[in-house]
């Protein structure tokens, strides 16, 4: 059974839809949107023009305004991905260090 019952927005390619998509951070909140926990769970409101959740185009195209708490949590995760990254490229300088042995 199809969940899509509605038509797709103009704009929204079929790789837009959720399911289609890698499963990654809200693009919104930088939560999880998979997660149902109100630690990691998206947190964003559903779009009152379209119905859909945690769509940045939203934002954009549909008045929806990101709330203060969204903005934290996104830029958190950022800080959170930045530290990732950082942490990766020390772990493989390590490897490059040793090469000279
Ligand atoms: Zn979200
Ligand atoms: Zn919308």
């Amino acid at each position: 059974m199809s969940k899509f019952g509605w038509s797709l927005p103009p704009g929204c390619s079929f790789n837009d839809l959720p399911g289609n998509q890698p499963v990654g951070p809200c693009g919104c909140c930088g939560r999880d949107v998979e997660s149902d926990s109100a630690l990691y769970g998206c947190i964003c409101d559903e779009c009152s023009e379209c119905g859909e959740v945690g769509n940045p185009q939203c934002y954009e195209h549909h008045g929806l305004r990101y709330s203060l708490r969204q903005i934290v949590s996104r830029d958190n995760r950022r800080e959170l991905m930045r530290l990732e990254v950082l942490a990766e490229q020390r772990y493989w300088e390590r490897f490059d260090n040793s090469d000279g042995l």
